[in-house]
């Protein structure tokens, strides 16, 4: 397995790898839902293609500075996981060599961005398309894995690769879960014990309001299971078009239920698809 830590370095060793690349970009701190991208990617490539690791901590797709600064990094063993599974090549740049300082140039998705993350995160999903961006055209990658467990990035990403012809497939892989539920996630390690042992109650929340008649039962429903605990604050919890990610009222056509939750400092996220009725 070879370590990039910067563009140019990166470069140098892709210009030697056989194809086809296949490209899993990632924050590190590994979990189990990481390692299964990585599966997946190997399964893409082949046992002859080249399957890189992107391990950044993009500072500009962070709304709070208290959350980037408290963002776990433990890289060596992140590196060590990566050769475990199977990496041809780890990606590690810091921020001073993935933006310039006087960088002038962002991707912005005007639609699919406005609610749900990007209505509580300002700028967070011109960060991520900027970063994704960068990543495609530093590694040439052909294909790139994402994890369902972001679905609004997974429909922003695909809608920046239909949109500006991007010669990037896009897979996804399904989320993946801790035995309680809760979807596992990089942040999961700062909940206290009692944050940690409450935490599955937005998976059971999403889950129970779900199989509910109407969009304003589903949404009261899974309000008042959350809000039942004194440790939880809710970010936002939407109905939305399994499509276009606007509000529904009715509903018609697949929607999806979507929540984010504080616990403190700490925000979760998790959905659930709801049927048309
Ligand atoms: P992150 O390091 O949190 O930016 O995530 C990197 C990739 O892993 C993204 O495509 C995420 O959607 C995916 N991912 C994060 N958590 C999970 C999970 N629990 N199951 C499956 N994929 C995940």
């Amino acid at each position: 397995m070879k370590v990039a830590d910067s563009g140019s370095a990166l470069r140098e060793i892709l210009k030697t790898v056989p194809g086809p690349r296949v490209l899993v970009p990632t924050m590190g701190a590994f979990h189990p839902g990481h390692i299964s991208l990585m599966h997946r990617a190997r399964e893409i490539a082949g046992p002859n293609g080249t399957m890189i690791v992107s391990i950044f901590v993009n500072p500009i797709q962070f709304d709070r500075a208290s959350d980037l600064a408290a963002y776990p990094r433990p890289m060596e063993s992140d590196i060590a996981e990566c050769e475990g599974a199977g990496v041809d090549v780890v990606f590690t740049p810091d921020a001073g060599s993935m933006y310039f300082p006087d960088r002038s140039v962002t991707v912005t998705e005007t639609l699919l961005s406005r609610g749900l993350c990007g209505a509580t995160r300002p700028g967070h999903f011109d960060g991520v398309c900027t970063v994704v961006l960068k990543l495609f055209l530093l590694t040439g990658c052909d294909a790139a894995i994402f994890g369902e467990k972001d679905f609004q990035q997974l429909a922003i990403i695909r809608r920046m690769v239909r949109d500006l012809d991007v010669p990037v497939e896009i897979i996804s892989c399904p989320t993946v879960r801790e035995p309680d539920g809760l979807a596992m996630s990089s942040r999961n390690t700062r909940l206290t014990p009692e944050q940690r042992e409450d935490a599955p109650r937005i998976r059971k929340a999403l889950l129970e309001a779900a199989s509910l008649e109407t969009a304003d039962e589903i949404l009261r429903s899974a309000r008042t299971l959350i809000e039942a605990s004194p440790l939880t604050r809710i970010d936002y919890l939407s109905l939305v078009d399994a499509e276009t990610l606007q509000p529904v009222i009715a509903l018609e056509r697949p929607a999806v239920l979507a929540a984010a939750v504080f616990y403190g400092e700490v925000r979760l996220i998790d959905h659930i698809a709801v049927k048309a009725r």
